[in-house]
């Protein structure tokens, strides 16, 4: 798991849509690596702000991607 990876699942690991084995990979690389921990908290944060205001239709799949781009330039 590298630093890429880590953030390219994030929004899975934080939706728990991964594999428990693909989950336990994120767990170490987020302990190891104190930027994605950073990143990861701060993820966990937006999300519950998007679910909050989107509780009947779910967090759009596009304001994810679009977010993602933003962060990361991509
Ligand atoms: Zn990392």
């Amino acid at each position: 798991m590298n630093c890429r990876e880590c953030v390219e699942h994030l929004y899975e690991f934080l939706d728990r849509e991964l594999t428990p084995e693909l989950e336990r990979q994120i767990r170490d690389h987020l302990e190891d690596c104190p930027p994605c921990g950073e990143q990861f908290d701060f993820e966990e944060l937006f999300l519950k702000f998007l679910r909050a205001r989107c509780r009947t239709q779910g967090a759009p799949a596009e304001l994810k991607r679009r977010v993602l781009r933003e962060l990361f330039g991509e």
